[in-house]
Parts: C-alpha cells; sequence; structure tokens
C-alpha cells in the first residue's frame, strides 16, 4: 500500500511539470531567490542574511548598508533640483513573493546625479517603510530602481503614510494590478497603458541622499539613495493590498543599519 501510494504522487508531480515546463523553468529563478532569505526573526532573517550564502557576507560586514535611519542631515547651500526625465512607457507588474515589481521594458526614465546618468529599470514596494526618520516607521515606501551603463545603482525613494487618510493617485493607478496578483507568487501581468512616473514625484519636495546599498541579499554597495523629504499619502486600503503578495503575512522591510562615517546630505527643493 505504502509502495502504490509514493508511486500515484510521483506520477502526478511528474506529469503537472510536464505540462508547463517552459512557465515552470521562468519561474524558478525568483521562487528560489525568495525561499533563501526572510524577514522573520529566524535562520533566514536579515540578523543571518551574512550567513546564507558566501556572496552575501557584506549583508553582515558592510559599512555602507541601507536602510538607515535619517535622523542628522547636513543641508546644503546649493539648490540642487532633481533631474528626471521620465517618459511613459510599456510595463509588467510583476509578484516576485516578497514584493510587488513594475518593470519597464525599454529604458526610457532617467535620472541624472552628478552629471551621470542612470536609467529607470523597475519600481518595488516595502511595507512597511524600511528607511525612518527620527526614528519614525512609515507605512510603506516606493523604491525607483536605475542603473547606468556599468550597471551602478541610483535608487530613488518615496515614504507613505495614511495619516492624512488620503489615496495615492499612482497606486490607485496601479491598484487593480496589485490585486490581480495578490497572493500569485511569480504571477505578471501586462499593464495595459503605457506607465508615466513623471507624475509620481513631488516637485515641491527636498531630498535626503547618501551612499548605500541593496536593502535585500547580495546587500551590494555603491547605491546612491536619494530619498524625497515630504512625505507622499496614501489609504490604509492601498497598504493593505500589499499585505497580500503572499499568502503568509510578512513585513519586508530590513531593520535600519549602523551610519558609520557617512553624512546624508539634505537638498531643499
Ligand atoms: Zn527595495
Amino acid at each position: 500500500m505504502a509502495a502504490l501510494a509514493s508511486l500515484a504522487v510521483f506520477v502526478f508531480t511528474f506529469s503537472s511539470s510536464a505540462i508547463t515546463p517552459a512557465r515552470a523553468a521562468e519561474a524558478l529563478p525568483l521562487h528560489k531567490s525568495h525561499e533563501a532569505f526572510g524577514y522573520e526573526n529566524d535562520t533566514t532573517g536579515p540578523a543571518n542574511w551574512a550567513t546564507l550564502q558566501k556572496e552575501w557576507a557584506i549583508c553582515g560586514d558592510g559599512k555602507r548598508q541601507s536602510p538607515i535611519d535619517i535622523n542628522k542631515v547636513e543641508p546644503q547651500k546649493s539648490k540642487t533640483p532633481l533631474m528626471l526625465t521620465y517618459k511613459p512607457g510599456a510595463a509588467t507588474m510583476q509578484n516576485r513573493g516578497h514584493d510587488f515589481m513594475l518593470k519597464w521594458k525599454d529604458g526610457n526614465g532617467k535620472l541624472t546625479i552628478e552629471g551621470k546618468e542612470y536609467t529607470l529599470q523597475q519600481v518595488h514596494w516595502h511595507e512597511p517603510s524600511e528607511h525612518t526618520i527620527n526614528g519614525t516607521r512609515f507605512e510603506a515606501e516606493m523604491h525607483m530602481v536605475h542603473e547606468d551603463p556599468s550597471k551602478a545603482r541610483a535608487v530613488l525613494s518615496v515614504l507613505f503614510s495614511t495619516k492624512a487618510g488620503l489615496p495615492s493617485k499612482l497606486l490607485t493607478e496601479m491598484g487593480p494590478y496589485f490585486k490581480n496578483l495578490a497572493g500569485k507568487e511569480n504571477g505578471e501581468e501586462q499593464v495595459k497603458q503605457p506607465v508615466d512616473p513623471t507624475t509620481w514625484l513631488d516637485k515641491t519636495s527636498g531630498y535626503y541622499r547618501y551612499d548605500g546599498s541593496l536593502t535585500t541579499p547580495p546587500c551590494t554597495e555603491g547605491v546612491i539613495w536619494t530619498i524625497m523629504s515630504k512625505i507622499a499619502d496614501a489609504s490604509k486600503e492601498q497598504i493593505d493590498v500589499f499585505k497580500s503578495v503572499t499568502k503568509r503575512v510578512e513585513p519586508n522591510a530590513r531593520p535600519a543599519q549602523k551610519l558609520y562615517d557617512r553624512i546624508v546630505r539634505f537638498y531643499e527643493a
């Protein structure tokens, strides 16, 4: 009886994977990377990321890690407005297991920092926020990830608060995609209209800038962080959608990292 039962299981597994081989192959690396690290206070949690893979050691011993708590800042005398040239572009929304990610097909959005051009690749959301201000954690944080031709990264971040109870225009726009992909790990959906992030940023906001890292393994350093100083509005319902990314409710925010000798610069609008 036991042998028969295990044979039946084997046949079932084999035939279901045989039906969708292409899909399974595409989904596998994403699934694997999600399972490799987590946010709980356990063996795969943030405190242990450095020990999970050799290439992730910097998560533990790096001196320029992100996120950080923004408290002491150095106000800059000269005005340096953000140089953004974003355009509408075709994009897909993905459920990466630990977050939702909107990915543009072609790099038509650019952020210029000190004469260097970084192309907008993708946007994803953390719930609650990873960066904190004077110890205050906000309900969510959006990361707009840019890359230059040498693969150097610059991330533009927006913090969201539900305090005012006002909905976010961009989260309303993306709402139907978050809902469709809720709980569907590795799910992907084409966004119907070209997505233009120009209006996603408050032009009357100043920003903080510091030298940091990716906030997920491999925690690679050399990332230029720009954090909008004005907190954006979102409704509670919009934040709750982020909790639906997996069936397991798991906040996806890494705790604040030590600043060491770094300086956080503040640029007024
Ligand atoms: Zn992020």
